[in-house]
Formats: C-alpha cells, structure tokens, sequence
C-alpha cells in the first residue's frame, strides 16, 4: 500500500532528524535523498536479503549513516519497529548508524552477526525513544532487530524435521507474493486427536519462532521413540504463516496489510485461508483438539480460556502449565486467562470458538535468554504429551 505524499514528507524529516510534526514540515534539503542503499567510498550499508526491512538510507558522513524504521503501512499499526540491514567497510575502523524511527520508539536492542552468531549490542537511545546510535564494528556484517530469522531458514528446519520424523511437507497454499504456505504433518493423517501449532503470524515475533522450534524439534524426537503417539495424535505445524512479511521485513501485517491474527473470522487473506482450507477438507472422525500460536511480547506469558473453559479444558491446563510459572531457570512465565472476544479475528478465539477446544497464544518476551527459552520450550512440549490425555476423555 502506496504511503501517502504527507507521510513520506514527515518520514523523511523524521530520518534527518528534523523531528517528527502534527502538520507536514516545510520541505527539507533536496541534497540528501532517502535511498534503499547508500554507499560511500569506504562503506555501505543495503536492503537487499529476506529479512532486511524497507528502510531508507542516508549518508550522514563518510562512515555513518541514518537508517529510517518505518512501518509497512500508515498507522495504526503495532510498535514492533522492525529493522534489519547488512553493510561492508573497509578498514578496522567502526560505523556509525542512527536509527530513527517513524512515529514509534525504539523496542528492540540491535543484535550483530558477522559471519560467527548473533551477539547484542548497545545501542545509545535517544531520550524520547525516537531514534538509537550504534557503532558496528569495520569489517561486514549484519545488524537487526532480532535474529534474521527469514524464509529460507524455516524452509531448511522444516525439511530436517520432515527427514528426521519421515513425515510428510504440506503446501497449503500461496502468499499474495506466491511464497508457499508449508506445514509439517507429525504422525498419521488419520490419528485422530489433532493438534495445531501456528508460528510466525507477527513477523518480528522471533523470540517466539526460536521457542517454536525448540518445541517442535522435541516433538519430532518423542514422535520418532513413541510410534503409538502418531497413530493417536497428529500434529498440523505451521512454523511460518507469514512468509511475506518476514521476507519483507514487516513489523505487523502480511503483503495485504492485513494484521493476520485479526483475520480468523474473515479469512480473507491467503494464508489464513490456506489453514482453514485444510482443516475444512478433514474426515469427519479427525478433530482438532488444541491450538498453540507462538508470538513475542514483552514477557513470557500464555493466554488461555478464561472461566469459559470447560472441564476438561481446565484439567489439561492443570495438567500442562498451571504451577509451573517457575519451574524453568531463566524463564519465568505467567498464565493469563482471557474469555473469547468475539469477532477479534484472533487465531486463540477461532479456534476456541469453532472447535471448543483449548487455544493458548505462547508469548515469549523479546528479550528472553535464548537457551533458557529453548529448554523451557522442550520441556513444555514434552510434558504436553500426558497432558493431551485429559481431552481425550
Ligand atoms: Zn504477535
């Protein structure tokens, strides 16, 4: 979706620092124009890889550089200012760059990869939050948000688990852009009790695509000691639903500026409507039983049922994660009860409301120990596996 000429006016004011208004600021310097890569004699920095955000760029002097943080589509849209770019240099030397934000302030510590893993770094943050400085070390790499988690990776993981489980890759259909919709299929097509895993609805929500993985990887390693687990449960694992937009870089939407977790009711974007299609076309005797869509927030939580869950639902709660908020070093969650909002498009209140079924959202926190997040990950889905047998009754 085009922005308009007034928002492009005030982001460009916004990158040179002239400050963001109510009203259109007067036209700034025609010399120094936003560009989706700025390169100097001795450095640059680019857009140009599955992750990288829709930035512009300007050159602020010979190694350093104002990076714009917009947003996919005009507000409102979630705080989630997304940003990832790669550069090179020349020389030992650092690089300078400023993030500044449009409207939004800034949410994520930079995280730098230079060829050996990801690793934080401290940023300088502006008072009012509206932009951060950061030097990069001479030499290329890249800087971001979170991990550059993009397409590519969860298509490798995907196969891996499909080789390690010998289980089957689903397409269950296209984005808006034609990238495909995969999805493992965990145990037998007719288990069934079915349980349906979502990742990667907000695009920037890495954190919870990293504890996804941590879960699923032990899913697949319970499935492949217990053969009798497949011929009961199947699992439907969508790792990345959004391909698009963390292709894209997005903070929020898909390619149909389209907030994906408001559109289970309308399904009126492709990649919802991929899931539903595919749950439409099951036989009668499969059904699902429990629904967990993995995000990032603030801090480690899990939205539930509220009072409306039914008896069994409250056991399996019990059962699962109901005391154990402390249980895993490093990672302490809380478990937040929520009724259905009905007509919230929310993946949790789909698929509570169409099939009475438990539908948990797992929110990790941004900032969460990576490990400790893994571990708790695996433990959880471990444990998930006795705590299945209370809807089985
Ligand atoms: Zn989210």
């Amino acid at each position: 979706m085009a922005m308009s000429t007034r928002y492009l006016l005030v982001a460009m004011a916004v990158m040179l620092g002239v400050g963001a208004q109510a009203q259109p600021p007067a036209p700034v310097a025609s010399a120094i124009v936003p560009a989706s890569e700025c390169r100097t004699a001795s450095a640059m920095i680019a857009f140009d890889f599955d992750g990288a955000s829709a930035s512009a760029c300007a050159i602020l002097g010979e190694r350093e550089f104002a990076v714009l943080v917009s947003p996919e589509h005009a507000p409102p849209i979630n705080p989630s200012p997304w940003y990832a770019f790669r550069y090179e240099s020349a020389g030992d030397a650092p690089v300078s760059i400023t993030l500044r934000y449009l409207g939004r302030k800034h949410r994520y510590a930079p995280k730098w990869n230079g060829g050996g893993g990801w690793r934080e770094l401290v940023a300088d943050v502006a008072d009012d939050g509206a932009a951060a400085s950061l030097n990069v070390p001479g030499g290329a790499g890249v800087v971001a948000a979170q991990e550059v988690i993009g397409p590519d990776d969860h298509a490798a993981v995907l196969r891996l688990w499909s080789a390690e489980a010998g289980a089957p890759i689903l397409n269950l259909g296209q984005s808006h852009d034609g990238r495909p919709v995969e999805a493992l299929r965990l145990g037998r097509a007719d288990a069934p009790k079915l349980v349906v895993l979502l990742g990667r609805q907000h695009p920037p929500e890495v954190t919870g695509a990293i504890a996804m993985q941590a879960f699923v990887d032990e899913l697949v390693g319970i499935a492949g000691r217990d053969p009798g687990l497949g011929a009961d449960t199947q699992f439907l694992i969508v790792p990345l639903i959004n391909p698009d937009g963390a292709a894209r870089g997005h903070w929020r939407a898909n390619r149909g500026s389209t907030d994906l977790n408001r559109d289970w009711g309308d399904f009126a974007q492709p990649e919802t409507r991929a899931v539903k299609a595919w749950l439409d076309a099951l036989t009668a005797h499969v059904r699902p039983v429990l629904m967990i869509d993995f995000h990032s927030t603030t801090r480690n939580l899990f939205y539930v049922q509220g009072d409306e869950a039914n008896a069994a639902q409250q056991r399996f709660l019990a059962a699962w994660l109901a005391g154990r908020e402390e249980d895993f070093a490093g990672y302490p969650f809380t478990i937040e009860p929520r009724n259905a909002n009905p007509g919230s498009g929310t993946a949790k209140n789909w698929f509570y409301a169409t099939y009475d079924i438990p539908a948990y959202t797992y929110e990790v926190a941004d900032t969460a120990d990576r490990s400790a997040a893994r571990r708790a990950a695996g433990d959880l889905a471990a444990s998930l596996i006795t705590a299945l047998e209370e809807l089985g009754r």
